[in-house]
């Protein structure tokens, strides 16, 4: 097949991508799509009780005023089915289906120096020849699966969460093995939990879960959030991420025991899943203050949870609340009240094959009809090494970020120029809201792109000094939050033998945008375009 030309390839028609097709409409555009639909993680989470933990009126687009307006959301925190159908709304409101190639992900991207136009071939033989390429392709998006030796003897289904079937899974009269208790495993347990003859969850550290306080939208909110949209996105931007949380400005040390207790009730009861987390000034930057709040939720698990034995198992220990994202559940502790749930700890007596029948770990042989793995994902770098991508000399992105990856501002990498990540690595990601930060994102490229174009200039590439000095401040940053202390994968360490350190801008939105910002009005420091 002969190649095609196009201005810019996008990669992925998730939230991100398919704003960057609206934003650069102006532009020939060719977007790359892995699975048959848009939405990107809310296509393919589509595990039973999939649910946003970011309330959907600020978790949505807010790049056009009539769409905010007339969309409404039937609950406060959105499962996935409504994810996904306001994902293909957009799509057709703004007529961008027509320009996503579905089921046809990007294989491999070459960049060509003698004419500064990357060749991007597809798996289905497509090979187009544009001068950017937009990642848009997710931090959370390339599943993890554990290199588990006996996984095809398995006589039973083998699940992941992150590839959820479209066709309704019924675990009815099944003995189900779970693998996994971070957010997906939260989620997804207590729903299988009614439908399985017995369902037994292993579990290598324990999560900390707030309850969701998810209902159905009540109109004077919703009527709220219309009549001030702009003012509140606005304060979204200007917000460690998420609004709807109260930051509190007094520190955990401040108050008297049972002053702490009341604020902590009040946060557990709260709206948010995050007021937990700023219920005090410095539950993230103090370890006895985020002590106390564990302290509070390890009281809450024990009180919930009957059994003392899996009580205990389940109260996380080893890193401090915040550390691992926190998960958002839906009676995920009243569950191990059931008659039909185990929790068997992997930490003591890890998995190391799967059977025939099932599984086994250092212990014992488990028989099970189905297996689920809710083992999460090769992050924010995993969708990008697994592209085949040959920068500047013919140097691969998988060798230079085998140590870890690196990048300026999060957005580009030496040696791979005119090629943008949007949520790439060391960008706020999940610790800020991903739609708004990722329409930002766009914005802030597509202006790059569009001054290019006005200055004639055919090629932007970062500089290994930018990238070193991007990396310290990412350090300084981590290095004043607790988020330090936790195996997760903010830091990689979710999946043997991966290197490098945090991963995610922690300094927070407002400061990531300004330094953006700052970069491109100081003549592009840190880039240099030819
Ligand atoms: P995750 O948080 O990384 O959890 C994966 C789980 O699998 C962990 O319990 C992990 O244990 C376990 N696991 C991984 N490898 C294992 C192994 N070899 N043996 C035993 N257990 C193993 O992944 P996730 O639950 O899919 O969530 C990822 C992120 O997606 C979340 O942090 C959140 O940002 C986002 N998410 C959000 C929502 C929401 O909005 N409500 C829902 C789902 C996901 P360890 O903890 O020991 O590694």
């Amino acid at each position: 097949m002969g190649s095609e030309n196009a201005d810019i390839v996008i990669i992925g028609a998730g939230f991100s991508g398919l704003y960057a097709m609206h934003r650069l409409r102006n532009y020939k555009v060719v977007c790359f799509e892995a699975g048959d639909g848009v939405g990107g993680t809310w296509y393919w989470n589509r595990y039973p009780g999939a649910r946003v933990d970011i309330e959907s009126m600020e978790y949505s687009y807010g790049f056009d005023e009539a769409l905010q307006q007339e969309w409404n959301w039937p609950e406060y925190f959105s499962a996935q089915p409504d994810l996904e159908r306001y994902a293909n709304h957009v799509a057709d409101r703004f007529g961008l289906r027509e320009q996503v190639r579905f089921s046809n992900p990007v294989r491999r991207l070459a960049f060509d120096e003698a004419s500064n136009l990357w060749h991007v071939h597809s798996e289905q033989g497509d090979h187009v020849v544009c001068r950017h390429v937009i990642a848009a392709t997710g931090s959370l998006s390339a599943p993890n699966l554990p290199p588990w030796p006996g996984r095809e003897t398995f006589t039973g289904e083998i699940y992941h969460t992150a590839r959820w079937p479209k066709e309704n899974v019924d675990f009815s009269g099944q003995r189900v093995g779970f693998i996994g208790t971070g957010s997906s495993g939260i989620q997804a347990t207590p729903i299988i939990a009614e439908q399985a003859d017995q369902l037994c969850i292993f579990q290598r550290t324990p999560a900390f879960c707030m309850p969701s306080g998810n209902r159905p939208l009540d109109e004077s909110h919703e009527h709220d959030w219309k009549t001030n949209y702009a003012e509140r996105r606005e304060q979204m931007l200007n917000s460690y991420g998420v609004s709807l949380v109260d930051y509190s400005r007094f520190s955990a040390h401040d108050c008297t025991p049972e002053e702490r207790e009341q604020i902590l009730e009040k946060a557990w009861h709260s709206r948010s899943a995050f007021q937990l987390l700023f219920a005090f000034s410095d539950v993230m930057t103090d370890k006895q203050a985020n002590d106390m709040v564990c302290d509070f939720v390890h009281r809450k698990i024990r009180a919930i949870v009957h059994d003392p034995e899996t009580a205990e198992l389940l109260c996380p220990t080893s890193y401090p609340i915040g550390g691992k994202r926190l998960c958002m559940g839906n009676g995920y502790y009243e569950m191990y009240n059931r008659e039909n749930v185990e929790l068997v700890d992997v930490r003591s007596s890890p998995i190391v094959e799967l059977t025939a029948k099932g599984l086994r770990t250092t212990d014992q042989e488990y028989e099970f009809d189905a297996i689920v793995m809710a083992t999460g994902f090769d992050a924010v770098t995993g969708a990008m090494t697994r592209i085949d991508i040959q920068g500047r000399a013919g140097n691969t992105l998988l060798e230079k970020w085998k140590n870890g990856p690196t990048t300026h501002l999060g957005s580009m990498v030496a040696g791979f120029p005119n090629l943008f990540m949007i949520h790439g690595p060391a960008t706020p990601g999940a610790q800020a809201q991903m739609i708004t930060s990722g329409e930002w994102q766009v914005n802030w490229t597509a202006d790059i792109i569009e001054d290019m174009q006005r200055k004639a200039f055919s090629r932007i590439e970062a500089t290994v000094d930018a990238e070193q000095a991007w990396a310290q401040e990412v350090d300084a940053c981590a290095s004043q939050s607790l988020l330090r202390l936790a195996d997760s994968w903010y830091n990689g360490k979710n999946i043997e033998g991966k290197k490098g350190g945090f991963m995610v801008y922690v300094g927070g939105f407002p400061r990531f945008a300004q330094l953006c910002e700052q970069a491109i009005e100081e003549d592009y420091s840190g880039f240099v375009l030819e």
